[in-house]
Order: C-alpha cells, then structure tokens, then sequence
C-alpha cells in the first residue's frame, strides 16, 4: 500500500520523562492538526527529532516504540549536531540571512558539516520505510538538502517541499557559501512551495542566477526533470480558535482579565522572542504614543506576550536584555499610582489564554521585521467573532498579502507606526466590522486543511505532468 511519508525537523509530539518513564504528548501547532488528517491514517508516518537528546541507545528504543504507537518515527540527534546543525547552520547561517538579517550570519564550516551530515542522517531514515510509489513531504528550512540527496538514490519518489520562512532575494542568498548546494538540494523535489509570491520569485530568480538551469515562469528544468515552484499560503485551524472563542471556559477568563482593565483600551502582541518580529521597534511606536499624546495615559494597556525561545544564541540574550530595558524605562516613566503602561511577559501560556487574550484585545500589533506568514495575525482575526477589533499589520509579514483590511506598517516607520495606533485606537465600530468581516473570511476560506490539500494535489498533478512527457 503507498503511503505519505512526512518529513520536519521536529515532530509533532513533546516528549518528557518522569523517572525513568517517558510521555509523549500531541503538540497543538497549526502545522500539527493540518497533517493529523494524514499522518495518522493508515501506515503513514511523520518523521523528525522527538527534541530531547537521548544517548542511551536502551531508552531510544523505548521512545521509538512509543512514538511507533502515534505514526511517528524519531531521527535522534547528538548535542552536537543540535549545536552545529540547529543552533549553528539552521539558526545562525539559513534564520539570519533569509531574513534580511545579514550582518547575523556566522559561516561556519564546522555548521555545514553538520547540517550536511544530520540530512543525510533523516535520508538513512527515510530510506528504511520509504518503498517506490510513496508520497514524501519535506518541511523547512533544516532540511534544504534532503530533497537532493533522497531523489540521488529513489529517482521516481515523489517528493513535496515547503519552506515556512521568506526566500530572501538573490542579493541576499548569495551570500551563503554554501548557496548552489541549497539550491540543488530543494531542487530534488518535484514542487516546491512558498508562503508568497515574492519568496516563489526570488527562488526562482536565485536557481537562474547561480545554477545552470532552465527557467520559466514557475518551473525549473533541472536535470532534464522539471520542478514546480508555487505559491501556498499557509492557513490556520480556524474552526478551532472560532469555537475556543465562544467556549464557556475561554468567555469566563476573558471576563475575570476584563475587570482589571476597566475603561482601557487594550492592545496586544504575542511573539517568539526573535529579532525579526520587530518587537523593540513595536516599544518605540508605543513610547512615542504617550509621548506625544498623553491623553491616552490611563486610558491604554500594551499587553506584550514574548515567548522564550533560542536563548542560547547571544543575539537572542542581547535582545531580551533590551527588551527588559526598554520595557523598564518606559513603564518607570509613564507609570501612575493606579495604572501601568506595558504588561510584559516572556513565557508562553496555554491556547484558551492566548484565546482569551485575543477575545479581549481592542487592538492587535504584529509588526515583524520579516516573517513568513505569521500565524498569530490570522489567530487574532479567527477570534473576533463580534467582527470588531483592529489588526495592525506589518508589510514584511507574508500575512498582510492576505489580510489587506488590516491597517498596514511598514516596521521601520516608528512614527507611522504610532499613527497606526491611534488610527485604530479611533476607528468607528462600523469600519471595524467591515474589515474584520472580509478578513475573517479570507481565514475562514483559505484554513490549514484547504492549504494542506492544495498542496498534495498540486503535487499530484505535478507528478502526472511528469508521467506524461516521458
Ligand atoms: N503560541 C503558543 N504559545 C504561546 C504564544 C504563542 O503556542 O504562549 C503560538 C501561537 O498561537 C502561534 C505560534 O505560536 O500559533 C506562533 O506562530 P507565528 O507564525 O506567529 O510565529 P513563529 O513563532 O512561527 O515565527
């Protein structure tokens, strides 16, 4: 029977132990619910790090058989190949660079030969399930190199790509070392997949530059064998943060958060703590609105959610630094007796909170640098099931080619950021509903599980095209 093999750096489970005994519990993430509908049917399978480092080959086994149970095989890594091939190529090298962030990048050959090696270690094992007439499906950007090195040795399988961060433009991607090896490694997929048309064109734009191939407007000729190259904006479960909304459990936080924010206006913002989600800049435009407008002193509440992530990698301590400072000085500023600026939290918090959140908010901020997509715009929209409330939305964010009722900024712009503000902060209830309304519909329409089937039928049909020209 054929199946569909699916391929990530992390699975789709949290592993913990507890005395010696291992649990393994489902992740809630988008991506997750999406592929459930597939890696749990029949004798399909997900494959990728279990994220906890076991050395013991005894207790390796013990986890496998437990994954087993879910679908899911475990590729396990070294602590070394977690600093060289996830810490180092992975976040230092492919995080920095595809997202307009340059000057980050540390080109460390001890990384590539790491990443080099951990690929080809996720190849060994989906070399020992896959069988000709399976489907595999690769996810981001840890993997580049895979799709390369399974179609050297399963010519005909047919393999789907899709990377969840920006393609960054030739000038840019040029940069890596490495860059003709990445590329050829996508380019053993059949299609290849995008969140925009931008990150699809500079894709395309980069192979033509730097490898000798064919192009035309969205297929690579390689080899002899053609790629397609498309664009699938990534959705979220919609259905699912509709209903948390309307839960009973979810209304009953929202009212208990509500009476401690009597008459303010709240806006809010949840991100990774990243360098590319813009999050001190956010601060500024905050700032400069109780500066220069201080009739909003007591009457506004910035409820700032950062969830802690990569601090081992000293840009991300750096920022956490500044961003304590910055928070720091201007709550110290503008505080009074009776009100407090800034709520800031660096932690995460379960979904019926961060639901909660949403419900509340009068206002939602999701000003990144860069961004693929950006999950938590669509969160916030799939919550207002009063249709009111403002997004204001970056202009890098893959999201706001989408989400076009939302009051667009360019990040960098802190004054018209501010101005953003308080053009939500003003906006009539009526003109609220109507953008709330076309944007709910746009979430509503294009959700995870539409994203989920577009691309394996485009992948399909990619695969008959090539049937029929041989
Ligand atoms: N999120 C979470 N726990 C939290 C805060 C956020 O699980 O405490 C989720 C959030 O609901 C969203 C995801 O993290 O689904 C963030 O995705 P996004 O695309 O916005 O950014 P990324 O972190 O992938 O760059």
């Amino acid at each position: 029977m054929r199946k569909t093999i699916i391929v990530s750096n992390r699975l789709p489970v949290k592993i913990a132990e507890n005395e010696g005994a291992f649990t393994a519990t489902a992740s809630e993430g988008g991506l997750a619910t999406g592929l459930g509908s597939i890696y749990r049917e029949g004798n399909n399978i997900w494959i990728g790090w279990p994220g906890i480092e076991l050395a013991d080959a005894e207790q390796q086994e013990t986890v496998r058989e437990k994954l087993a149970e879910m679908n899911l095989l475990p590729v396990y890594l070294t602590q070394d190949e977690i600093n060289n091939y996830y810490e180092g190529f992975s976040n230092e090298i492919l995080w920095p660079v595809f997202h307009y962030m340059g000057v980050y990048a540390r080109y460390e050959q001890a990384y590539w030969d790491s990443y080099y090696q951990v690929n080809n270690k996720f190849k060994e094992i989906i070399l020992s399930v896959a069988a000709p007439g399976d489907t595999i499906w690769i996810h981001d950007y840890q993997l580049l190199l895979l799709p390369g090195m399974i179609r050297a040795i399963l010519p005909e399988i047919s393999i789907g790509f899709f990377q969840h961060i920006p393609f960054p433009s030739y000038e840019l991607f040029r940069l890596i070392p490495w860059r003709a090896e990445l590329l050829e490694g996508m380019l053993g997929a059949d299609l290849i997949g995008f969140h925009t048309f931008d990150d699809t064109r500079h894709f395309m734009n980069a192979a033509s530059r730097i490898l000798p191939v064919l192009t035309s407007s969205n297929v690579v000729t390689i080899n002899d064998r053609f790629v397609v190259v498309d664009t699938f904006p990534m959705g979220i479960d919609y259905q699912r943060f509709e209903s948390l909304a309307a839960s009973d459990k979810v209304i009953q936080q929202a009212h208990g958060l509500r009476e401690k924010f009597q008459n303010i206006r709240i806006l809010l913002s949840i991100d990774r703590l990243d360098y590319s989600k813009g999050i001190l800049q956010r601060l500024q435009a905050f700032e400069l609105l109780l500066q220069t407008h201080p009739e909003y002193i007591e009457k506004v509440g910035f409820c700032m959610i950062v969830v802690p992530s990569r601090d081992t990698v000293p840009q991300y301590k750096e920022l956490r630094d500044e961003i304590d400072k910055l928070v720091g000085n201007i709550n110290a500023r503008y505080r009074t007796m009776s009100w407090n600026p800034i709520h800031y939290f660096y932690r995460s918090f379960p979904i019926e909170i961060l639901s909660a959140l949403y419900t509340l908010s009068d206002i939602c901020l999701v000003t990144p640098m860069r961004d693929g997509m950006n999950l938590v715009s669509k969160e916030y929209v799939a919550s207002r099931t009063n249709n009111d409330g403002v997004l204001v939305l970056s202009e890098m964010a893959g999201a706001s080619k989408e989400l076009m009722d939302a009051i667009i900024v360019n990040p960098n712009n802190i004054g018209a950021m501010t101005n953003a503000i308080i053009e939500a902060l003003d906006m009539p209830l009526a003109e609220q509903e109507r953008r709330m309304k076309s944007m709910r519909q746009v979430v509503a329409k294009f959700n995870i599980s539409h994203w989920v089937k577009l691309f394996m039928a485009t992948l399909v049909e990619v695969n008959k095209m090539q049937q029929s020209m041989l």
